[in-house]
């Protein structure tokens, strides 16, 4: 199996278009084959400079390596559309000399009006073949100098294929319109290239956003004309946003490379991704990219389509996190930690492990242990639903364990503060928000006596006789 991902450069990659390359890589590394990047660059107008080195590094962060592309080359290379402009010309040649495309000298006046006229009648609007019945007019046209665009002649019948997600799909050719495959400017349409690249890059299976099926039959239909055995498809349903709409670039879809700035892990970013219109079938949700690898077929993928849902992508996320060695997250905190050092993110990393959603929560969940507290009604003392009296007695309770025997053993201290709570009839985990507030300054927030075993004793006695003394005035 030889898959390929090929976008256009148009910007950066958004979760609808990685989650299509997740879906390429996974079918082409399951099977042992091979996966391409190749860049759709024909579409001058809506190039975005710096897109396609963003689009190189967002694959490469999530792990989807490619083994022939841009940068790595290949023997079907070059790897970038318009460096191959002069086969696409070749090829259009050949579709001429074969009788299957004919030149049009339709000005966009022209079209233009027929198009309007074709609305007015509430026609489908496409090209009337005004050309076609008059080549030699045409080639005179064109000696002259006359601007032309070259069109398939779409044969007559029905185009029908074997999609693997949608099954069987069909279409009348009757209503699809006689594609420009060379524009005026000599540059080939998506259309053209997309075709001679996947068969002269010998691509077995085509997977892509099902929002290219109106296409396909075009696509087939070029096949044929070269007289090339087709792919075959996979039309992947798109995605939606939380908000229903389609996820797009032009709706300010956000940038995949952003959500690492946001502390989220490209290990969870591809397990939420591919469970966008794909599951195992065991009711299984987290999986590693090795593990998707083993487990992924095209077979499986949904035809309806997926919702984007960020608080999943959360879930997934701390899910990850919490699965990583202390090293790993280390290494990863290091961003996220500016100004620590690697013996104390060592320290910190545990304690953090449990609480955090994203990576950058690390800042906020960090901040007591690296900064001294304030107090305030952000965090009040006594906290709500516990009285004074539990509150003094949970604090003075501390104080007497630390000073009697230490912090060292925590499950020690631990039943002991909870004899405390228990024995004044109120519930551990609702009185040990006290201890939180006078050493955190927040109700919540990373286990809190392995927070006192990292400020030490003294910090620690420090901020609960200052809790105390808040108590009591
Ligand atoms: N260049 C197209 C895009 O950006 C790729 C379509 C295809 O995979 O055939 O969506």
């Amino acid at each position: 199996m030889r898959t390929r991902f090929a976008p256009s450069p148009t910007g950066p990659l958004h979760f609808g278009s990685v989650r299509t390359a997740l879906f390429a890589w996974l079918a082409a590394r399951h099977s042992g084959g091979e996966f391409i990047l190749r860049i759709e660059d024909t579409d001058q107008e809506r190039y975005i400079p710096d897109s396609e080195a963003l689009i190189l590094e967002t694959l490469q962060w999530l792990g989807l390596e490619w083994d022939e592309g841009p940068d790595v080359g290949g023997p079907h290379g070059p790897y970038i559309q318009s460096r191959r402009t002069e086969l696409y010309r070749e090829y259009a040649d050949e579709l001429v000399r074969r009788g299957t495309a004919y030149w049009c000298t339709c000005t966009p006046a022209r079209l233009s009006a027929m198009r309007a006229e074709q609305q007015r009648r509430h026609e489908p609007t496409r090209y009337d073949r005004r050309c076609l019945g008059r080549q030699e007019e045409v080639a005179a046209e064109r000696a002259a100098g006359m601007r032309s665009a070259l069109r398939l002649q779409m044969p007559p019948g029905i185009t029908e294929w074997d999609d693997i997600v949608r099954g069987r799909v069909e279409f009348d050719n009757a209503n699809i319109d006689d594609q420009v495959l060379l524009k005026s400017d000599g540059f080939p349409t998506y259309h053209l290239a997309v075709v001679v690249d996947d068969h002269l890059m010998d691509i077995t299976h085509v997977i892509r956003s099902d929002e290219w099926i109106p296409s396909t039959p075009k696509h087939l239909a070029l096949y044929e004309a070269f007289e090339w055995p087709p792919p075959r498809f996979a039309h992947v349903p798109i995605v939606l946003g939380s908000d229903g709409q389609k996820l797009s670039k032009r709706r300010g879809a956000r940038n995949v490379l952003e959500y690492g700035e946001l502390g989220y892990l490209p290990s969870a970013i591809v397990n939420a991704m591919a469970l966008l219109g794909w599951s195992p079938g065991t009711g299984d949700e987290v999986f590693r990219l090795d593990e998707l690898r083993e487990l992924f077929t095209l077979d499986r993928i949904h035809p309806s389509p997926a919702t984007f849902d960020p608080k999943r992508l959360d879930d997934l996320n701390g899910i990850h996190i919490r699965s990583m060695s202390v090293e790993e997250l280390v290494e990863a905190l290091e961003h996220f930690l500016p100004g620590t050092s690697k013996d104390m993110r060592r320290q910190l990393a545990p304690m953090l492990q449990h609480r955090m959603v994203t990576l950058a929560d690390a800042q906020v969940l960090a901040a007591p242990l690296l900064h001294d507290v304030v107090i305030d009604e952000t965090a009040p003392l006594p906290p709500p639903k516990v009285t004074r009296d539990v509150a003094v007695a949970m604090i003075s309770g501390a104080i007497d364990i630390i000073e009697k025997d230490g912090l060292a053993d925590h499950d020690a201290v631990l039943a002991q503060l909870r004899t405390v709570a228990e024995e004044h009839g109120a519930k551990p985990g609702t009185a040990f928000r006290t201890l939180y507030v006078a050493i955190l300054g927040t109700q919540s927030g990373v286990p809190v006596i392995e927070a006192m075993q990292f400020l030490g004793a003294e910090t620690s006695l420090i901020r609960l006789r200052r809790a105390l003394a808040l108590l009591s005035e």
